[in-house]
Formats: C-alpha cells, sequence, structure tokens
C-alpha cells in the first residue's frame, strides 16, 4: 500500500494523451488495493470493483463542459459520508481546469481542511484556467509526450504488434493515448485509405476536381485529411531525400511511386491550412492543394 507516502492532492498537468487519466486510475487501485505490493494487483476485490467502475469510495468527476460549484458541492457532501469499504475515498477529477472559479473556490476549502486520508487527482490539460490557489496546495506531476521509441515500448506493453506500435507511435509523435485511440479507430484508417486513392486518381489522371471530390466531401473531416497529406508529404520528401525514417512504412511502396514533390506538397498543405482558417470553402482549399501538388 502507498499510504504513508500519499499526499492530500495531486495536479497532473500536460498535452492530452501523456497518460494523465492513467496514472490517477492505476495510483487510485494502488490506494484501494488489498493485496501487499506497492502495485495494484488488479485481482482482488478492490481493484476490480475499481476496474468496472464500481468502487463505492471511488469518486470520478468529469465534465461535458463544465465543472460548477454543485458538482464539487455534491462531491464534498459525499466525503463527507464515511467510506463504505476503503479507509478513504479517492477522488479524481478530470478535466480540472473546467472548473469554474467559484467551482474552484468550494474545492479550495475542502484542499485547506487539515488532510484527512481522502486523496484528489486533479487532472488539468490547461494550467492557465486554474486557481494559483488551488496549484500551491497539489502536489503538482508534470506529462511530456514520450520519444518515439519510448511511445513503440508503451504501446507494445499494451499489446500492440510490432509493426503497428512503430508506425502510431510515430503517427501519434508520441501521444500514446492518441496512438491508443487510432489503434482503435477503423475510421481514421479508412480516411487514411481515402486519402492515398485521391493521391493516386490525382496521379494518374491529373483531374483535380475529380481526385478531390471524394475528399470535399468530408467537410467535417478536413482537419484529419490535411494531417494525413501532411504525415504522407513529409513520408514524401524523406523517400525523395532517400533518407531512412518513413513514419508510413506500411504504405511506403504505394507513396513511392507517386511522383509528387515532398516539399510542394507540404507547402500546399500549410497553405491549404490558412485557407481554411480564413474561411475558404474546403473544396476550394482542397482542389488548390491538389493543383499545387499536380505542380500548378
Ligand atoms: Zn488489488
Amino acid at each position: 500500500m502507498l499510504s504513508s507516502r500519499v499526499v492530500h492532492a495531486y495536479l497532473l498537468t500536460g498535452p492530452a494523451g501523456t497518460g494523465k487519466r492513467t496514472l490517477a486510475d492505476i495510483c487510485a487501485r494502488a490506494l484501494f488495493c488489498q493485496s501487499a505490493g506497492e502495485r495494484p494487483c488488479d485481482a482482488c476485490p478492490a481493484c476490480r470493483q475499481l476496474l468496472s467502475g464500481n468502487h463505492p469510495d471511488f469518486i470520478r468527476l468529469r465534465p461535458e463542459k463544465s465543472i460548477g460549484v454543485n458538482d464539487v458541492r455534491a462531491v464534498i457532501e459525499r466525503l463527507s459520508v464515511k467510506p463504505y469499504e476503503a479507509d478513504r475515498h479517492v477522488v479524481v477529477v478530470e478535466q480540472a481546469d473546467k472548473m469554474t472559479p467559484q467551482a474552484q473556490n468550494a474545492l479550495l476549502k475542502t484542499l485547506e481542511t487539515p488532510p484527512g486520508p481522502d486523496v484528489f487527482f486533479l487532472i488539468a490539460g490547461q494550467m492557465t484556467a486554474m486557481l494559483p490557489t488551488i496549484v500551491s496546495r497539489c502536489r503538482m506531476v508534470r506529462f511530456h509526450y514520450l520519444e518515439p521509441d519510448e511511445a513503440e515500448t508503451a504501446l507494445k506493453a499494451h499489446g500492440l504488434p510490432e509493426d503497428r506500435a512503430r508506425l502510431l507511435a510515430r503517427l501519434s509523435q508520441g501521444s500514446v493515448g492518441r496512438a491508443l485511440a487510432m489503434n482503435e479507430s477503423d475510421a481514421w484508417w479508412a480516411l487514411r485509405e481515402k486519402v492515398i486513392a485521391s493521391l493516386a486518381a490525382l496521379h494518374e489522371k491529373q483531374d483535380v476536381a475529380v481526385a478531390a471530390l471524394p475528399l470535399a466531401e468530408k467537410r467535417e473531416q478536413a482537419s484529419d485529411i490535411l494531417d494525413i497529406l501532411e504525415l504522407c508529404a513529409r513520408d514524401l520528401m524523406v523517400i525523395q531525400d532517400a533518407g531512412g525514417g518513413v513514419v508510413q512504412t506500411d504504405i511506403e511502396e504505394k507513396l513511392a511511386q507517386l511522383r509528387f514533390t515532398g516539399s510542394r506538397a507540404l507547402r500546399g498543405v500549410m497553405e491549404a491550412r490558412r485557407m481554411l482558417a480564413s474561411n475558404v470553402a474546403w473544396q476550394s482549399a482542397l482542389e488548390m492543394l491538389f493543383f499545387n501538388m499536380a505542380g500548378g
């Protein structure tokens, strides 16, 4: 058990997908675990209750839009009742930066009272919205994206096969959470298929409007499409420089057959993002990008 070294409140901060919630959940299990080790056993009744989301002394606050003062008061009320099974409550506040100032002040009162056995984990992507008084009451733990090799190791530990782990570690730029979401999302892989098919059509037919059409219909996925096109452009640059380090090794051969200049494609993607940001229609921005890639 970790009890002897535990602080009253932790503030886990850093970008999305870096493992903040995962760590909070592991710590909660370690605090409740009924076995002797330092790590949660994930097998005892307490661990299993937490894993299935049913531990009566575990409280999770997960906002839809924001966390208001009433949400925090409801948590504080639950804390005033003796724990049912464990010797403490554990509270995880997800997106704690979405707490209104009033909510933070209500929480502050609890954090200021002499620490009992209850433990808080506040998870915040952005520190700017957190009141300094709250921050000063918490032990801060900062999270970072991993280097690709570290992310690859972490993904393999999650059971991903080696080639998939290597690809996703690089696609997600070291965000293990994002990589796992991408791994689960058939939609992302299907979208990439469509992007590659459009590039192949552009390569073969040189008809910008026809090649762009299947992607132009997906206005709501414009940002993902541009991300994928940027990846392809970067991989094309690597291939054309004859250097190693292609990210999308699974489609390297397909990419190598395209005769677009990688650097020109990359500039095109940047320009398309600017056009979208200034409210140019998606179809026009995409067609301009394809026009530039095809040699303008
Ligand atoms: Zn356990």
